[in-house]
């Protein structure tokens, strides 16, 4: 009998733990934060041992695994995307593409660099889809914003052949992906620039931070002349011959980056664990009737931390879930999360009324922006009807065989039910 309704619940213990990153704090973390203040050396720029810096370590871990030249760290991910976007000389005027299925930091990024965000649907991988990018395009667009949602890669090749047809930048939106490939490139090596970020709820943590990568030097220039206004001050060369213009403070600290380092040491090895429990749940749950699998890209390159299924409409995915958690595997749907989730379009208040900070002067109105881009609550019906029928499953690196039996039974159970 099923829980809900007095049964034996297939699972007892409780489930994950909610994060990845700092569930690995470990001595190595203590060493790395100690030698900072040992050190006494907490600013980046601070001009006695520029090049001891954990900060300088730190981008070239980013720039080597990703296979770029230039790397820039930041105090966050939205930091690195609208360093990313001025870098690459986009603003007033300018239209930039991103999913109505990302978190709302990728949209107000395009509006922090004064540029007009175009929301369009994803497709059955949860991620852009590329049709619904390619329509949106007007002669305004200046760059696309694919994001990789919960460790899935977008459909890269799809996304990159349009982009260059039509002479876009691509601007990965690597935040939730970090360590993640597509078609064996890792994700933020493959557009003209990726941004990662560190807040504690994503794969790497620094506690805050940001990363942008890029193998255009001119991107990297105006990037780092905007993530510090006195970027030229500090005798560092990074802006090289560019004109230099007023930025903003979006410097990492010392410290974030040590944190940061110790936790990128092991990435590599968390997602190989993910993998395994995703692959092994994965394979149970392909012959269990009436579910659908998310489409992933390329399974190869999912970070593995999330498991997505889809029911046939929102009716059966709010009560399958409600089902499954009283068989003791929590999940969410957009149904039952219980917030106003900004990770949907539908939700971007600010977004969908036009808001800016200043009620006189916004990019949807300054006298540049001649184009003419319409929201609204239902224009990604996909977009809402796909998130409307996914059920989503958090995995974590310490799931033992145990835990990934208990998923597919609980799942195996609720669906002989439906
Ligand atoms: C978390 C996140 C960001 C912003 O990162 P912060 O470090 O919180 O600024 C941007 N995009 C996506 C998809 C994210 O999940």
């Amino acid at each position: 009998m099923l829980a809900k309704y007095g049964g034996t619940p297939v699972r007892t213990k409780a489930w994950v733990p909610t994060f990845i990153s700092s569930e690995e704090f470990d001595e190595k973390e203590k060493e790395y934060l100690l030698n900072v203040l040992q050190k006494k050396r907490v600013f980046r720029f601070y001009s006695k041992g520029l090049d001891d810096s954990e900060s300088v370590k730190l981008e070239k871990l980013y720039g080597e695994r990703t296979n770029s030249r230039y790397a820039l760290a930041v105090n966050a991910g939205t930091s690195a995307l609208v360093s990313a976007l001025v870098g690459a000389g986009i603003g007033p005027g300018d239209e930039v593409i991103v999913p109505g299925y990302t978190f709302i930091a990728t949209a107000a990024a395009v509006l922090i660099a004064r540029a007009v965000p175009v929301i369009v649907e994803i497709d059955d991988t949860l991620t852009m889809d590329p049709a619904a990018f390619e329509a949106a395009i007007t002669p305004h667009t200046k760059a696309v914003i694919p994001v990789h949602m919960r460790g899935i890669p977008c459909q890269m090749d799809e996304i990159m052949r349009i982009a260059r047809k039509y002479h876009l930048l691509v601007i990965e939106d690597v935040a939730q992906a970090n360590g993640g490939s597509y078609k064996g490139t890792a994700l933020g090596g493959i557009g003209d620039a990726g941004c990662f970020s560190f807040q504690q709820y994503k794969v790497v943590t620094s506690g805050e931070g940001g990363m942008m990568v890029t193998n255009n030097p001119s991107i990297h220039a105006r990037a780092s002349i905007y993530h510090d206004c006195a970027m030229r001050f500090w005798g560092v060369d990074n802006p090289g011959s560019v004109d230099s213009f007023p930025g903003e403070n979006y410097r990492m600290s010392e410290i974030q980056a040590a944190l940061g380092l110790a936790q990128s040491s092991r990435i590599d090895e968390v997602i190989n664990k993910l993998r395994k429990a995703k692959r092994s749940i994965v394979e149970a749950l392909r012959s269990i009737e009436g579910i659908q699998l998310q489409r992933v890209p390329d399974p190869e390159g999912d970070v593995s931390y999330k498991l997505a299924f889809y029911l046939p409409d929102n009716e059966t995915a709010s009560t399958f879930s409600e089902l499954l958690v009283a068989e003791g595997i929590p999940n969410g749907t957009i149904h039952n999360n219980g917030f106003a989730d900004r990770h949907i379009y539908a939700n971007w208040d600010y977004i969908l009324a036009k808001r800016g900070a200043s009620g006189t002067d916004t990019p949807w109105t300054c006298s540049s922006y001649k184009g003419n881009v319409h929201y609204s609550k239902d224009m990604c019906p996909e977009t809402l009807k796909l998130l409307g029928r996914a059920i989503s499953i958090s995995l974590h690196q310490n799931m033992t065989e145990e835990d990934c039996w208990d998923a597919v039974e609980a799942i195996r159970k609720v669906a002989g039910h439906m």
